[in-house]
């Protein structure tokens, strides 16, 4: 075994070994792997090997097309054959709901390239004769199905052996029954590795030990949020019927999804493998897998299985004539929103990790792929935040984590609507004035752990979303939230923000290295900026205030806590002349806005508010009531005159209280985060996550007024400068939506000219209330994004005419936040 290597992957499951091959395409071969056991041990030996194409995330989409791209060209590059059976891949619809999904679904299809065809009952039949249409009571009838023709399935150890192969034949190693036992970190600020075998030492760890990864992760400090779950497939004798249907001369039968039954059926040597997605499948080895347990199962649980089974021979009689020839029940790693991690881990240079994966023998590819790009390149070259470890905080603690992976498990199969909050594991993190909030009729959403209100029930209505991919139940009082908001006062409880203090003299130079925008120098102003990635992509958003004599508060997206503060602390000067401290739990936030809110504030304090003494895009440190030391942002995210109050948490029920008090004559109320949507669309702002991601550069968000091009340096200028010289391709743009009825954009959708060619895509999308105009917001090319142009945008399958507008349709000029 060598003693030093470049990169080193701990875990030889498809995951580790597809990591190790790309980086060894990439020219970085001084690469090792280390398997505790034989390559496959972990759960990539009994996967049933399905290759699904179907994900709702715009990243995980991609991810998944590299993987069926590379694993058919696989064979010819290696010579060795991965058992790839493109049979095509069938998902049911029985309700219009279902049939909804899918539509959203080809949204994202479409603007990532994945062939796909929504058929009809007849079509399916065609497709897969040996399947009842339905229509009786306890088999509903099909409506309709999705089929993507080109997924199918592979033999997940031959394709291990397919990408040994090709890692091997450029230079890498692989070492078997060699186990990482144990961490440090060298003097050098290598990674040092005890191992069963000896000692190696590494430029760069890469982590991809499946159901191993909180030990794993342990071994470094990490609490990686992925825990397995029991997962069961049945594997059938031989089906006369099926094997008549082959000697007939069929076509091996697409992979069948029934949705609405949860499970997965396909052909296994003229018999079938059925996996279900059961109620009640428990998380395991939340403490570590044991010793014990190696390439090893769990029994089978019959009994879960059972209603998959019966629906399953109802929708597909042939397998009433089958026996049961095994069960298999391993464990299958979950997180708790079902998608892998994939990137870097909080807290510490040059570690990696590829876990955390339930659909791994798919994602490996793509996963491989990218974490490979990201080593060697320093970044990925697709927006990876839908998979970046850091998306969840240190509030993933073990129940959370089992909790959720046993819900995300059994809802694999439900429908993703748009507007779901699933309801395992909450409330975990609230705000101090939660209770407050919910007396007044809160319908509860939760991000990144925290409750947030959605919207408020007036009395007499009932506090439920009826979820759905259309205006729902909520859309009316939504709307009067908004033009509460507009109209009079409303309050928004923003505490989730990321919230950072920079101090220290080194704190203006540091932060200005870090953003496109000039960071400001003068007590009390403030500026939004942009960490970009190196290609110019738009990392973080951050709105900075220069609150006193070096020092600055530093807010960004609640959701991005780990993910901007692992950035800061990671690019933090060796020199000490900075000072940074995550203040996110210290600080609450309330917003407050709407042309009544200059009334309301000035009975709180005696800090002038009017517009000489406070404008528009300033701060001031003030006393509200009996709070000191607020900090009072004159900006918000929904247009409106108005502050956001940063206050030490233990005002907030002081602050609450005071500011309903005041606000009492003013109309004052309480608005939730789907008024934000709304208004926020209103005015063309972008929301990082979806509208700014490292896809698009900030002269792309057209954001060009928050870029110095003149600054010396900060991190993407470069490849902005290339930008300009080439021409910027894509342009943010504004559309209104004609002639919606019931179903607005909400992002993905894909954009059209008015020959049909697709030319960009929507990246979010809402009604905006008081405007009375459905709203898409995203990119085109660039000639389509003057003001006036007509194009299409694809809504659940509907073709609809939509105009470019001018940007912020409601209140271009901004007058009312500057009133
Ligand atoms: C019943 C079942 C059916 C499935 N069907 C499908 C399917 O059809 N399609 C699909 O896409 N996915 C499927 N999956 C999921 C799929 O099996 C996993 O997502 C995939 O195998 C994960 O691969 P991995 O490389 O991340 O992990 P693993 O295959 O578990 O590999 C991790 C490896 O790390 C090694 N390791 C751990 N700790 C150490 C250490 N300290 N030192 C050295 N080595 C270590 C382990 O021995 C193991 O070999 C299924 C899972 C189950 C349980």
């Amino acid at each position: 075994m060598k003693s030093h290597v470049r990169v080193l992957v701990i875990g030889g499951g498809v995951v580790g070994v597809s990591t190790l091959y790309h980086l060894a395409k990439k020219g970085w071969t001084d690469i090792a792997l280390i398997e505790r056991a034989e390559l496959t041990a972990g759960s990539t030996w009994h996967a049933a090997g399905l290759l699904p194409l179907f994900n709702m995330s715009y990243t995980v989409g991609q991810l998944h097309k590299y993987s069926v791209d590379l694993y058919k060209r696989l064979p010819a590059e290696t010579g060795q054959d991965v058992s790839f059976h493109a049979t095509g891949n069938l998902r049911l619809a029985t309700c219009k709901e279902r049939m909804d999904e899918y539509q959203k679904y080809c949204g994202t299809a479409n603007t990532i390239g994945v062939p796909f065809e929504v058929i009809s009952p007849a079509r399916v039949k065609e497709l897969w004769p040996l399947v009842e249409l339905g229509g009786s009571a306890d088999t509903p009838a099909i409506v309709g199905a999705l089929y993507h023709p080109d997924d199918g399935h592979i033999a997940p150890a031959d394709l291990t052996m397919a990408l040994r192969k090709g890692a091997r034949s450029a230079g890498a190693e692989i070492y078997e029954q060699t186990e990482a036992l144990s961490i440090e970190r060298a003097a050098s600020g290598e990674w040092s590795v005890r191992t069963s075998k000896g000692d190696i030492s590494a430029e760069h760890l890469v982590l991809a030990t499946g159901n191993y990864a909180r030990q794993t992760g342990r071994l470094l400090g990490l609490n990686v949020p992925a825990i397995p779950v029991e997962h069961q497939y049945i594997v059938y004798e031989e089906s006369p019927e099926l094997k008549a249907y082959r000697q007939r001369g069929g076509r091996e039968l697409a992979v069948l999804r029934e949705s609405d039954e949860s499970y997965y059926l396909r052909e296994e040597r003229l018999g079938w493998i059925l996996g279900p997605y059961e109620k009640g499948a428990p998380a395991r080895f939340a403490d570590g897998v044991p010793d014990w347990f190696g390439r090893n199962l769990f029994p089978g649980d019959l009994e879960r299985l059972v209603p998959h089974v019966e629906a399953a021979q109802r929708r597909v009689p042939a397998l009433e004539n089958c026996g049961i020839k095994d069960i298999v029940n391993g464990p299958i790693s979950y997180t708790p929103d079902g998608s892998p991690l994939i990137g870097p881990a909080w807290g510490l240079s040059n570690v990696w990790l590829n876990e955390g994966h339930s659909f791994g023998i798919t994602a490996a590819g793509g996963s491989g792929w990218q974490l490979a790009e990201w080593i060697v390149e320093g970044e990925p070259g697709i927006d990876m935040l839908a998979v970046d470890p850091r998306r969840f905080g240190a509030y993933t603690g073990k129940r959370y984590v089992v909790t959720k992976n046993e819900e995300t498990y059994r809802s694999v199969f439900t429908i993703h609507f748009p507007d779901e909050e699933r309801p395992d594991a909450r409330p975990a993190k609230t705000s101090p004035v939660y209770d407050k909030i919910d007396a007044k009729g809160a319908v509860w959403g939760q991000r990144y752990g925290w409750e947030r209100a959605n919207w408020f029930a007036p009395p007499g209505v009932e506090r439920t979303d009826r979820w759905s991919f259309r205006r729902s139940n909520y859309f009316e009082y939504v709307g009067n939230e908004a033009r509460l908001m507009r109209e009079r006062a409303g309050i928004i409880d923003l505490t989730p923000f990321t919230k950072h203090e920079v101090t220290g003299p080194g704190a203006e130079n540091w932060l200005d290295s870090l953003v496109a925008n000039k960071v400001p120098a003068k007590i009390g102003r403030m500026a939004l900026c942009h960490a970009l990635t190196r290609r110019g992509g738009i990392r973080s958003e951050f709105t900075i205030t220069k609150i006193a004599d070096q020092h600055y508060y530093v807010v960004s997206a609640g959701a991005a806590e780990r993910y901007d503060s692992d950035y800061l602390f990671k690019t933090l000067p060796a020199d000490r002349s900075v000072g940074l401290r995550n203040i996110t739990n210290t600080r609450g936030c309330f917003v407050l806005a709407g042309p009544n809110s200059r009334k309301i504030l000035a009975q709180l304090t005696d800090t002038p508010l009017d517009n000489a003494s406070f404008p528009w895009l300033t701060a001031q440190i003030i006393e509200a009531g009996l709070a000191v030391d607020v900090y009072a942002l004159r900006v918000n995210f929904v247009g409106a005159l108005g502050w956001e109050l940063h206050f030490p948490i233990e005002y907030a029920h002081h602050l609450f209280d005071a500011l309903f008090e005041a606000g009492k004559a003013h109309a004052i109320g309480m608005v939730g985060m789907r008024a934000m949507e709304s208004l926020r669309m209103e005015k063309s702002y972008r929301m990082w996550g979806s509208d700014m991601t490292p896809d698009y550069t900030p002269l792309e968000a057209s954001l060009d007024r928050f870029v110095r091009m003149k600054k010396d340096s900060f991190i993407g200028k470069a490849a902005l400068e290339q930008q300009l010289a080439a021409g910027v391709p894509n342009r943010f743009v504004t559309l209104e939506v004609h002639d919606v009825t019931d179903a607005d954009p909400l992002g993905n959708e894909p954009l059209f000219d008015q020959r049909g060619r697709m030319i960009g895509r929507a990246t979010s999308g809402y009604y905006g209330h008081c405007l009375k105009k459905s709203l898409a917001i995203g990119y085109v090319l660039a000639e389509f994004a003057s003001p006036g142009t007509a194009l299409e945008i694809l809504i659940l399958g509907e073709r609809k005419q939509a105009t470019v507008l001018r940007e912020s349709p409601y209140d271009p000029d901004n007058n009312d936040l500057r009133a």
